[in-house]
């Protein structure tokens, strides 16, 4: 048994959202307010996370992302890998986190073979990262990133590009890449911020991040990624570490798009742009069994929409959620 879609698409990928909580407020996520927070008996305990995804390993998952809100606020959060880490179909774990409460867990996170932090990291401006960010924590953050370097774990900076913000940082991130082994990615910004578009001025998508680069350096060298990879990736020449430009918004990768969602409440999602297609937690709470479990996976999996314009126009209103209920 495996999750495969009617466009011939194998799903091996869970991006799972283990809380809708957040200690930042960034600006292109959330408004300066918050987001209303759910109750807490509405978020997916533990056991329901650990049971979701065992049962989807079953089923041919073998790769998953722990994101938010923001992953490490929600207590026990670091017990919760550890027991993960005891799935042996699965053969990656990764996180996305803004990194601001995981310098003291950076040992269990490699005793627990965590594969790859993703680490969000938008201006390396200390001022400027407080605006984006509506907090004072770049000094911590800055500590966490230069820790997650000499770590073992595969380290990759997840930048927003947004326009009139951080635009005339992009060269200083490449800039990173030549004496460390990390792999920078650049994300279009999307109108996931919890109260619908901002007001952007300039759009900074794929090419015109591209070209900027291009313009400033002499030999700009594609590299071959997996296929399923989110980002499209470069090196400089002789530079340690890589960089990547993820086409989150103008969505050029649906096509070997291998994942799912499950949000911190339990919803599942074919598609980033989708509106959700059914709450796991309700069945799981009215007592499904495992194999109605399963086949309840597969029979949505076929569904999932061709691509995210598709999954988009089908859900009837516009995208204005914030991102942190959603997981990224
Ligand atoms: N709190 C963690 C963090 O910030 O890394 C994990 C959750 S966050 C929602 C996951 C990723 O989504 C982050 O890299 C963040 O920068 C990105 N993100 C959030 N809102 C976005 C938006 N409107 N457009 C593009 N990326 C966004
Ligand atoms: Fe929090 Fe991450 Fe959203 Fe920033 S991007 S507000 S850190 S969930």
């Amino acid at each position: 048994m495996e999750l495969l879609d009617k466009f011939g698409r194998k799903i091996t990928y869970l991006r799972l959202a283990v809380t809708d909580r957040c200690n930042l407020r960034c600006q292109y996520c959330m408004p300066a307010h918050g987001i209303d927070i759910v109750d807490r008996t509405e978020l997916l305990s533990y056991k329901e996370m650990y049971r979701i995804t065992r049962v989807l390993s079953e089923l041919g998952v073998n790769k998953v992302r722990l994101t938010g809100g923001e992953p490490f606020v929600r207590k026990d959060f670091v017990n919760f890998l550890e027991s993960l880490s005891f799935n042996d179909k699965l053969e990656e774990i990764n996180i996305t986190t803004n990194g601001a409460l995981i310098s003291n867990h950076i040992d269990d996170l490699e005793r627990f073979k965590i594969n790859a932090i993703n680490l969000s990291l938008d201006s390396l401006q200390k001022e400027k990262f407080a605006k984006i960010t509506r907090r004072d924590v770049f000094d911590n953050v800055y500590d966490t990133f230069e820790k997650l370097e000499k770590s073992s774990l595969k380290l990759k900076l997840n930048v927003v590009v947004q326009s009139g913000v951080n635009t005339d940082e992009i060269i200083d991130f490449i800039e990173l890449t030549k004496n460390k082994d990390i792999a920078v990615r650049f994300i279009e910004e999307m109108p996931f911020n919890g109260k619908g578009q901002r007001d952007i001025s300039e759009v900074w998508n794929f090419k015109k991040i591209l070209n900027l680069i291009k313009n400033n350096y002499l030999d700009v060298e594609p590299m071959l990624s997996k296929k399923s990879s989110t980002s499209v990736n470069f090196r400089i020449p002789n530079y340690q570490g890589t960089f990547g430009i993820i086409p989150a918004f103008t969505r050029t990768i649906c096509n070997d798009c291998d994942r799912i969602r499950i949000t911190s409440t339990g919803l599942f999602k074919n598609c980033l742009f989708d509106g959700g297609v059914f709450n796991v937690r309700d069945f799981i709470r009215n007592g499904a069994s495992d194999d109605e479990l399963k086949q309840l996976f597969i029979d949505t999996v076929h569904h999932k929409p061709e691509n995210g314009f598709i999954a988009e126009a089908a859900r009837g209103n516009a995208v204005s959620e914030s991102m942190s209920t959603i997981g990224g």
